[in-house]
Order: C-alpha cells, then sequence, then structure tokens
C-alpha cells in the first residue's frame, strides 16, 4: 500500500463520505437519490452503428470528470457498473476497443479512462490495437470541423487484428467525429465489421 492509499484510508477513517454530486451524506460515490436520477435512454447514433447508453447530464458528468480528472478508481467501477447494466446490441463474439489517447496524455493523466473502465466489466477488450499517432488539442474546445481537421488521421491499427467485429468504446459521444475517424481507420486495414459504444452521449 502506497503512501497516497494510506492518506485516504485515514481520510475514510476521520471524515464521513460524501456524495460527489450533492455532497449529502453516503457511503457510495452517490446518494441513493443521485443514483435513482441516472436512467439509461440507449439510442442509435451516427448512421445507428454507435450505441450511446446515458444522456451526458449530472450526475453521470460529475462521476465521469472525477474518474477522468481524480483519478477515481471508484468512479471507474461505477461507470462500469452503469456500463455493464443493460444488455449490448454486439454480437457475443464482439471485441471491445477502447478509443485510445496519445502517449503523452495518457503519460500525465497515469491512465487511459475508457480502459480502466472496461478493466471493471466482463466485456472482452484490447487496448494494444488502436494506437493515437498525433496529440491532438482537448476535443471539447472545438467546433465540429475542427474536430474533423484534428482527428484526420490521428489514429493507427496493428497488424493482426484478430476476425472478429469490433466495438470502439469511448466514454463521450459529441460529434461522433472519434467513432468515424477510427472506424475509417479500420476500414482501410480490412475491418468491415465496425461498431461502437458510448457510455454517455451529448
Ligand atoms: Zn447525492
Amino acid at each position: 500500500m502506497g503512501f497516497k492509499d494510506y492518506l485516504h484510508l485515514i481520510a475514510d477513517i476521520f471524515l464521513p463520505r460524501a456524495c460527489i454530486e450533492c455532497q449529502g451524506l453516503s457511503e457510495e460515490i452517490l446518494c441513493q437519490t443521485c443514483m435513482e436520477a441516472i436512467q439509461a435512454k440507449p439510442k442509435w447514433l451516427h448512421d445507428d452503428y454507435v450505441y450511446g447508453l446515458y444522456p451526458y447530464q449530472a450526475p453521470i458528468k460529475t462521476v465521469l470528470k472525477s474518474m477522468k480528472f481524480q483519478s477515481n478508481v471508484t468512479a471507474a467501477k461505477y461507470l462500469a457498473h452503469l456500463l455493464s447494466q443493460y444488455p449490448l446490441p454486439f454480437p457475443p463474439d464482439a471485441l471491445y476497443l477502447p478509443v485510445p489517447i496519445h502517449p503523452k496524455r495518457k503519460k500525465q493523466r497515469g491512465f487511459n479512462q475508457v480502459e480502466l473502465m472496461l478493466s471493471h466489466t466482463s466485456l472482452d477488450y484490447k487496448s494494444n490495437i488502436l494506437h493515437r499517432i498525433t496529440y491532438t488539442k482537448p476535443l471539447y474546445e472545438l467546433t465540429a470541423k475542427e474536430r474533423q481537421h484534428e482527428l484526420h488521421l490521428a489514429f493507427d491499427v496493428s497488424p493482426n487484428i484478430p476476425e472478429r467485429p469490433i466495438v470502439i468504446v469511448d466514454d463521450i459521444y459529441t460529434t461522433g467525429e472519434t467513432f468515424a475517424e477510427i472506424k475509417r481507420c479500420l476500414h482501410k486495414n480490412g475491418i468491415r465489421n465496425v461498431h461502437g459504444l458510448a457510455l454517455t452521449y451529448a
């Protein structure tokens, strides 16, 4: 156990836990009321190949931010639970590929948040197939057109991908450009059976 873990342990003993959304008392990451506010509204997006599960709004938005920017593993586990709660409309032999982040960003953040989330599900995923080869600006700052430009040729695919249906996984779907660019990249490498899964959609 590292120093940080000890600090967390001490904090757990002396500080009452709070819901990260409403700050109300809670043993879990969210209190019961906030948990119940998270309702899936699954829908097909982007020419019907990306399946989105939850609208991107509080409290799930808060949990996502906590996973991403505070390296909150409890948040990742809770999001994995939300991802696994409903049957997914993909072939049973599908291989799930997290949207990659650039090695430089991975070094800053310490992890790829989608990979972290998938590691707490029973979905069969591989994180060494898709690669991000260019360092892109944070996409939320960009318009759709700028995103397209920024993401063009941003990804690469490892050779010898298993011949299985592929599901690209991301935490947020906004304009769909990330999915589209990765799909293009997979197509170029002869992979035709490509789907997408977004935990949330904006
Ligand atoms: Zn709450």
